[in-house]
């Protein structure tokens, strides 16, 4: 298939001269100088080269035309607030976040950014972590799907995505200097994986090198990172930039890999580098390199603004598209008895700040400044002209209890038909550079909830926040809840939409909503010692360990109702050559339109410790009332894998999986198994290999069966049947160097090991 122009990995049309032949008649001097940026958002211009602008990000453009900041203090000119990281990844469908991306790129180029800073694909590890609104999910795949379909958008306008914060940037307690200590396997299957699967995606053009550090070492200086892993495993061609103000041993940086300082402004960094040269210390093609590689992007940045110009973007139609996404975005918890969507007659008392102060998105280096705000109740009352919305405070901000608040609450309640409750938290509760304490809603907003639901059994609760809230007393309170995270500017319109029922919603958690703070897997190993923090719960992330340790949660992953009911047919698996072919019916029980988000979980198989279940494929699909609609996903044979801290890579084991398809990761509406291959162990084989391993390898099998035949293992067999011992599984399992002690020194002494090993390693 010929390569599409707009897709991220088309080589750049070539600019003459190329990035290399321009870097080998740069000075030292001038090679070490492009390694760091010119001011606070730009890169240096040597000889007359073009220079990139890296700015803000991720749900927005942060463009600053007066004071520069990185953590959203100085202000910016308007831009689309789009929904932030958590509210797109609710939405599980990459199509409608690549047409997110494609909006920020158009306004990205409106600005004169060349690079927009994001996204963000951390995996949310704990739920305190103050910048999980800016994150998608708790798990890779849904992660690192959104993520890739952002950049696949971003990228087709000519701009290119930052992909941050690599690596491990899972709180943000001691961020600039706390050790991430997280064993191979972990690492490698949460907290790598999401990165992964966007850098092999959609190739961003920039990765963000984190603040903290990975393993004891800053990820700014960690080689095995950004060089190993990002580069030789992944192939990643871009440049890696650091976090702004991540580097403190630049020498030690280029070293490592990694090309561009930010912010700019430390000429003295530029003046160790040149230095470590000429004293030996620094490998001068380290130097080289990283100037090519930023030259390359300022080259990719001028061919994206000769390709789509600049000029003006059109609000109205980002203004729409925040709105359908948002809509899409919203979760319905909970609704008891029909109580959404509401009548768009009688009364409806609307009670917290929220509704007339919208709360769009979190503080820090992601706040932008909107274009346009909906507010709430002005949406509910142009939506519903025939209705009576009155507004009642409840609570303010400020955390005081006010017993009259609550009394006017719970009367305007009491005189309505449906109340509609908005609670949660603020911005400044929940921003960059600082962790949450707990996942409480405030005291105060709860006693209004209390109230009005007494007054008023019809009671709709609508959450807002950015990182996930104990819903326990709200869940045995109010008959309905809309989960509307932080929904950019348009959530006003969009919460309408789904309250009247304009939009039958389709959201799905990306993160679990626990019982209680301390079921968190992480919640004994967070946030560390303010050195180090151990990621003691290992693979067991999200719903991965409430699964495994079969805890009851308030809401699970991938959770979501909608005002259509649906059912599942039975799953359908085939064996290919690549993986496995999945298929389903899916039917609309209901009388209106509806969206399914269907989920295909992964579990099985035993060698080595694993979740009881995984997801490994979704998909979301629009299904006409009444009608039937075929699901059908390809699981790649790579999603079956675990890591391998043998070999250090993915390996596939033998036996029997179980994948399982439904509504989300509690509600598995159809199951089936099916039987795979494992992948062969690889050579070299050592005295720890074990017989089995040996056995399973195409050459080295008949050497060890010719071993064991010479043993007269197979006498052994027959006698052990008897005594109901399965000889042959013990047999398998035994270390090559346990041989000779077992066999009373007569099968693989010293020499004769060292021969089969010699042997099967050369044959293998
Ligand atoms: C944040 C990044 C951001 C950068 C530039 C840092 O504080 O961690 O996410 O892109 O500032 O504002």
């Amino acid at each position: 298939m010929p390569a599409r122009a707009d897709d991220p990995r088309t080589p750049l049309a070539k600019v003459i001269p190329s990035a290399s032949e321009i870097v080998a008649g740069l000075t030292l001097e001038e090679r070490a100088s492009l390694g760091s940026g010119e001011s606070f958002w730009r890169t240096k211009s040597v000889q007359g080269l073009p220079v990139a602008v890296l700015e803000d990000g991720p749900h927005g453009v942060r463009h600053q035309s007066g004071a520069e900041d990185h953590l959203g203090i100085s202000p910016s000119d308007p831009a689309t607030c789009f929904p932030p990281a958590t509210a797109l990844a609710q939405t599980w469908d990459p199509e409608l976040i690549e047409r997110v991306g494609v909006a920020l790129g158009v306004e990205a180029r409106a600005f004169g950014v060349d690079v927009l800073l994001g996204p963000g694909v951390n995996i949310k590890r704990d739920p305190r972590c103050g910048r999980n609104f800016e994150y998608f999910s708790e798990d890779p795949l849904l992660s690192g799907s959104i993520g890739a379909a952002w950049v696949r958008g971003l990228q087709s306008r000519g701009v290119g995505a930052s992909l941050k914060h690599f690596a491990a940037n899972n709180q943000e307690f001691e961020r600039m200097r706390v050790s991430a200590d997280i064993d191979e396997r972990p690492l490698r299957e949460i907290y790598l994986r999401s990165f992964e699967r966007v850098v092999r995606a959609s190739a961003p053009w920039t990765v963000m090198a984190s603040y903290n550090r990975v393993n004891g070492i800053a990820s700014t200086e960690n080689s095995w990172l950004l060089t190993e892993v990002l580069r030789d495993d992944w192939g990643f061609d871009g440049v890696v930039v650091s976090d702004w103000g991540a580097v403190s041993d630049r020498v030690a940086a280029v070293a490592a890999g990694m090309d561009l300082q930010m912010p700019g402004g430390d000429r003295e960094s530029d003046r160790e580098v040149v230095d470590a040269v000429s004293d030996g210390s620094l490998p001068e093609r380290h130097v080289t390199e990283s100037a090519r590689r930023v030259i390359e992007l300022a080259e990719r940045a001028a061919a994206g603004r000769a390709k789509f110009g600049g000029g003006a973007f059109d609000t109205q139609s980002h203004h729409q598209l925040a709105r359908e996404v948002a809509s899409r975005a919203i979760v319905l918890l909970k609704n008891d008895g029909g109580t959404l969507p509401l009548p768009r007659t009688g009364r409806i008392a609307v009670v917290g700040p929220f509704a007339v102060e919208p709360r769009i998105q979190g503080g820090g280096s992601s706040r932008v400044v909107p274009t346009q705000v909906d507010i709430v109740i002005d949406e509910l009352r142009t939506s519903a002209p025939q209705s009576t919305i009155d507004y009642a405070e409840g609570y303010l901000h400020d955390g005081s209890r006010s017993e009259e608040r609550i009394d006017q609450a719970a009367s305007l309640a009491a005189a309505s038909d449906v109340a509609v409750v908005f609670l949660g938290l603020t911005a400044a509760e929940e921003a960059e550079g600082t962790d949450r304490p707990d996942i409480e809603i405030p005291a105060h907003q709860m006693a209004v909830l209390r109230a009005v639901v007494a007054a008023q059994p019809r009671t709709v609760a609508v959450l807002v926040h950015g990182g996930v809230l104990r819903l326990n007393e709200v869940a045995a309170l109010a008959p309905a809840i809309l989960d509307t995270t932080i929904l950019g500017q348009a959530g006003g319109g969009a919460i309408a939409d789904v309250l009247f029922g304009d939009v039958n919603p389709s959201g799905r958690l990306g993160e679990t909503a626990p019982l209680q703070l301390r079921d968190a897997p992480s919640f004994l190993n967070y946030p560390g010692d303010g050195l180090h923090v151990r990621y003691g719960e290992g693979i067991f992330v999200g719903y991965r360990g409430y699964d495994q340790l079969g805890k009851a949660v308030a809401y699970p992953f991938g959770h979501g109702l909608s005002y259509s009911t649906f059912e599942y047919g039975a799953l359908q698996l085939v064996a290919t050559e690549s993986g496995v072919s999945a298929a389903i019916d899916v039917v609309n029980t209901s009388s209106i339109d509806g969206r399914e988000v269907v989920q295909f979980y992964v579990g099985g198989s035993t060698g080595v410790t694993r979740p009881v279940r995984e997801l490994r494929a979704f998909r979301s699909v629009a299904i006409p009332a009444g009608a039937t609609t075929r699901v059908e996903v390809e699981i790649p044979r790579g999603e079956f894998a675990y890591w391998d801290i043998r070999e250090h890579g993915w390996r596939v084991e033998a036996g029997q999986y179980v994948i399982e398809a439904g509504a989300s990761s509690r509600d598995l509406r159809a199951s089936a198994q099916i039987e795979l291959d494992g992948d062969p162990r690889l050579a070299p084989f050592t005295g720890i290999s074990t017989i089995g391993e040996l056995m399973e390898h195409p050459v080295a099998a008949d050497r060890i069966k010719a071993v064991l035949v010479a043993s007269g293992a197979g006498q052994t067999s027959v006698a052990s049947k008897e005594l109901g011992i399965d000889a042959h599984k013990s047999t398998l399992r035994i270390p090559l160097n346990r041989v000779r002690g077992l066999s009373a020194g007569r099968v693989l002494g010293r020499e004769q090991l060292g021969e089969l090993l010699a042997a099967v390693n050369e044959e293998s």
